[in-house]
């Protein structure tokens, strides 16, 4: 998979999201890079810059049998830069998994709405 790839997931969801002044970078990372992650990123909120590291997608397992896709993991990276703005946003907190669950659902609902409605 080529890493222009990886821009054209991200450039379709930051419009999407709403987040097109963020400068986003996107690049591949192997697995074991990520500890237990499928994806991460790391970001600058006085610049507005970001960096989205997604698993390389022959090395992902799956989680519960569910091996989650490229676009959907891009999708969930971007919305932690919408969530970090909330009152509720916090690394350390007990709500942290339950935050990174929200997440992946919200991110695969809205990539299954963009492939079965076609525009979202
Ligand atoms: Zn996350």
């Amino acid at each position: 998979m080529d890493v222009k790839e990886l821009y054209q997931i991200g450039d379709f969801w930051q419009d999407r999201l709403r987040i097109r002044d963020w400068d986003v970078k996107y690049e591949w990372t192997h697995l074991h890079e990520l500890g237990d992650k499928h994806g991460t990123i790391k970001w600058n909120k006085v610049f507005k810059s970001a960096v989205v590291s997604v698993s390389i997608p022959n090395e992902l397992e799956g989680y519960n049998g569910v091996v989650p896709n490229t676009e959907v993991i891009v999708v969930h990276e971007l919305l932690h830069i919408l969530f970090n703005y909330t009152p509720l946003y916090t690394e350390d907190s007990l709500n942290y998994n339950a935050e990174e669950h929200a997440l992946y659902t919200v991110a695969n609902t809205l990539v299954s709405m963009r492939y079965k409605y076609g525009k979202i």
